[in-house]
């Protein structure tokens, strides 16, 4: 078989000299952190996606710990969330001392099911971490319905999902809270960094306390002077820096062309993998624009003759870097550690079983498609 000259990773950033040059103005700034470029990059995302606020933070994972801070979620509180996403989703709810509930993911989105949300709904539940899988919205009218319904809030997982849009609406704005994470691989890169966005005033006074020691910067009596400041919660260091949001800002103009190159792959991928036996293709759910972070497809390994880890290997040999997305969370040690064990959710490990995901990234070439496709030709016929 025909080997790639150099190996092709399933994602990567597109960096560009307008970037470096941003970056380069903001290092000869007085402000490295907590300049002006923090707020305008805040602002910025708040604008693309229609929501009122937008506080960042070092990373996505820590402003999902914000987000459980936000909600209150304290111990003894359940949340349900889906067993296909990167730990980090189930893990903020754990730093907050509550209990991840998996529910079951739908066959043919691989997103959590509403309707076995509903079934994993008790009097204790506080929350849904809904996960936007591959840059797919999750069904947000259905879900919303379910938060109103039992009085839940909203923490969407939108790592994957900066720039799609769910009936007609960016998503960031729908729900009580959303998250993206700017880690390189993802729609737009700060190096590392995250965001979450809200409608919700007291969501975001919240969000500010937690992210910078639990100090608020309510302006105190002129009894106190200059120096003054009150620690009223809590927090953690988890500010995001000028360096990284001049970045980010610099990475946000080009958000929509990052989108329109990968969903140009995804269509090619569609055109030349459609007729391929034994290989199921993603599906789009009615109404939504994917941000097409992940191409995951799923092989039939009887219909193939070849298990999905022989195809794995043989993928990697000739330096196309096809991956598994993801292991399912509650597999993990230290979730068997804390008591969950294999089978809550057998659709998800089903689907996990015969996943394989494709490179897909905007600085992709048509020609490194065609390599893709042809690889996984030869794997699947010899
Ligand atoms: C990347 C990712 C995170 C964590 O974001 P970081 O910025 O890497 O901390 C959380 N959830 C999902 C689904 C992710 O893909």
């Amino acid at each position: 078989m025909k080997k790639r000259q150099s190996f092709l990773s399933y994602g990567k950033q597109t960096i560009d000299e307008t970037d470096i040059a941003a970056v380069v103005e903001t290092l000869q700034s007085p402000f490295l952190t907590q300049g002006p470029k923090v707020e305008e990059f805040e602002q910025a995302v708040a604008d693309y996606v229609g929501a009122k606020y937008a506080v960042s933070f070092s990373n996505g994972t820590a402003a999902l710990h914000g987000a459980c801070f936000a909600a209150g979620i304290g111990k003894g509180d359940e949340v349900i969330t889906t067993p296909i996403t990167f730990a980090a989703t189930s893990n903020a709810v754990l730093y907050c001392g509550g209990k991840p509930v998996f529910a079951d993911i739908d066959a043919d989105t691989y997103n959590i099911d509403p309707n076995e949300i509903r079934k994993k709904v008790t009097l204790k539940t506080k929350a849904i971490m809904p996960v936007d899988f591959t840059g797919q919205p999750v069904e947000l009218d259905e879900i919303m319905q379910i938060a109103e319904d039992y009085n839940l809030v909203i923490i969407e997982d939108g790592a994957h999902s900066l720039g799609a849009s769910y009936k007609g609406r960016k998503v960031g704005s729908q729900a009580h809270m959303t998250m993206f994470s700017f880690h390189p691989v993802k729609p737009i890169t700060t190096g590392e960094g995250g965001v979450i966005t809200t409608n919700s005033m007291e969501y975001y006074e919240k969000l500010q306390l937690f992210r910078s020691h639990g100090i608020s910067k309510t302006p105190y009596s002129l009894e106190q002077g200059d120096w003054y400041y009150e620690m009223t919660e809590l927090g953690f260091n988890y500010r995001m820096n000028d360096i990284q949001a001049t970045l980010g800002l610099s990475q946000m103009k080009k958000l929509d062309q990052f989108i329109a190159r990968r969903q140009e792959i995804a269509t090619l991928y569609l055109k030349k993998l459609a007729k391929m036996q034994g290989v199921r293709l993603p599906t789009q759910l009615d109404g939504t624009e994917s941000g097409w972070h992940l191409y995951t497809i799923q092989l039939d390994e009887q219909a193939i003759g070849k298990t999905r880890r022989k195809v794995f290997d043989e993928m990697r040999a000739v330096n196309i870097g096809v991956h598994v997305h993801y292991i399912p969370v509650y597999w993990h040690p230290y979730y068997r550690k804390l008591g969950y064990n294999k089978m809550i959710c057998p659709v998800a490990e089903h689907w996990y079983e015969r996943a394989l995901t494709l490179p897909i990234f905007p600085e992709m070439t048509n020609s490194d498609v065609e390599e893709v496709v042809e690889s996984l030709k030869e794997v699947l016929e010899n």
